[in-house]
């Protein structure tokens, strides 16, 4: 709210407008209008031997009021006699033109009413702050809850499905037990992101690091989307060595590269390839994912790692999602020292590298 918003502009008492540096009225409130006419720029009413002082005061305008004397021409063609008060907003500078004639309190009686207002405005603002505030935690402590309490019944419906898949089902039970797995693994990664998001915006990422195999950690999330990956039928294969261990938080290595594989696969179309490859570089490991999918447009790419960001490629294609995910992988690459950049083009495919330190015990 300016202090021009509300009562100045309707007022009948002072002629009011918020007007440029450079004389340009901006708003006009009614008074103006009807005692000086409807005009372009204020020098148009200043009587021209008092222009030089309105110019200065308009110049010259802060954040508290300073007045002149000034005569303004009335738009019948006589002058008036007023005094122009002027104070600096953010639009430009509010001027106040009060006739000599008229009783002073009046302007007195305004400015007392513009400061209890912005008081008004003031406290009403606190308050607003304060409820944000409270709703802000009762979202954290539902987040937290929430999440955890959907985790857990989500982990044993993942293994008994992973289980019933290695029965001897019939064929269709076995593709509905996989169908079951594939739908608990997407809605568990959609919690971890959730969860991951929250973490890291209320600053409460902490990473517990120990020394891991990297290449374990790879398997790991391999097996865990290859239901996803028959679904769609995505083939992956793993190339490097067959081990590389680096001083990191498993955890969130684990999610980061889940939130890749997964992305790999979602974003393939049936009969798409996934390379998986992880290399020493110098003190760091790199792995990179690789998938002949969708793609992003390049113009898209800057804003890929941003919360909430989906590429017009997957919206196009109905393809559902968080948009949380890459936002997360690359503050848990960040938060180890390393980083997590993209290569992509529509219709060839994308690759992700995650390059990590490898770090020791006292790093
Ligand atoms: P989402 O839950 O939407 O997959 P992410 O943060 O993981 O969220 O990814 C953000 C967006 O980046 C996705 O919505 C998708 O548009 C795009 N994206 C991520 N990975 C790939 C990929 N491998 N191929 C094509 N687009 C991708």
């Amino acid at each position: 709210m300016t202090p021009f918003d509300g009562f100045l502009a309707d007022s009948d008492a002072v002629a009011a407008a918020m007007v440029a540096r450079d004389g340009t009225i901006l708003e006009a409130n009614r008074a103006l209008e009807r005692l000086l006419g409807s005009t372009a720029s204020i020098h148009e009413i200043v009587v021209p031997a008092h222009g030089p002082v309105v110019t200065d005061l308009l110049a010259e305008a802060g954040p508290s009021w300073h007045s002149v004397q000034a005569g303004l021409v009335r738009r019948s063609g006589d002058m008036v006699d007023c005094k122009v008060w002027a104070l600096a907003q953010d639009k430009g500078v509010l001027m106040l033109a009060e006739p000599l004639r008229a009783p002073g309190e009046k302007l007195n009686a305004l400015l007392l009413e513009l400061n209890s207002d912005l008081l008004g405005a003031r406290r009403e603002l606190a308050a607003k702050n304060r409820r944000l505030r409270e709703l802000d935690e009762l979202k954290s402590m539902f987040l937290a809850s929430a999440t955890h309490d959907l985790k857990t019944p989500l982990t044993s419906i993942l293994g008994f499905a992973e289980l019933l898949g290695e029965e001897g089902l019939s064929p269709e039970a076995r593709r509905m037990a996989l169908t079951i797995e594939n739908s608990a693994h997407r809605v568990l990664t959609m919690i971890n992101d959730l969860l991951g998001a929250a973490q890291i915006m209320t600053g409460e990422l902490r990473l517990e690091r120990s020394q891991t195999d990297l290449v374990a950690s790879v398997r790991g999330a391999l097996e865990a989307i290859q239901p996803a990956a028959w679904a769609s039928r995505v083939t992956i294969s793993r190339h490097g060595p067959d081990s590389a261990v680096a001083f990191v938080d498993e955890r969130r290595v684990l999610q980061t590269l889940d939130n890749l594989l997964s992305n790999a696969v979602k974003y393939s179309r049936h009969g798409g390839h996934v390379d998986v490859t992880c290399e020493v570089r110098g003190p760091n490991i790199a792995i990179a994912v690789e998938d002949t999918g969708i793609g992003i447009p390049i113009e898209e790419h800057q804003q890929l790692f941003g919360r909430y960001f989906r590429a017009s490629t997957a919206i196009e294609l109905g393809i559902v999602g968080t948009g949380l995910g890459l936002a997360n992988a690359r503050s848990f690459a960040e938060a180890h020292g390393g980083s997590l950049e993209c290569i992509s083009e529509p219709g060839v495919g994308s690759t992700f590298t995650l390059v990590l330190p490898q770090g020791s015990v006292d790093s």
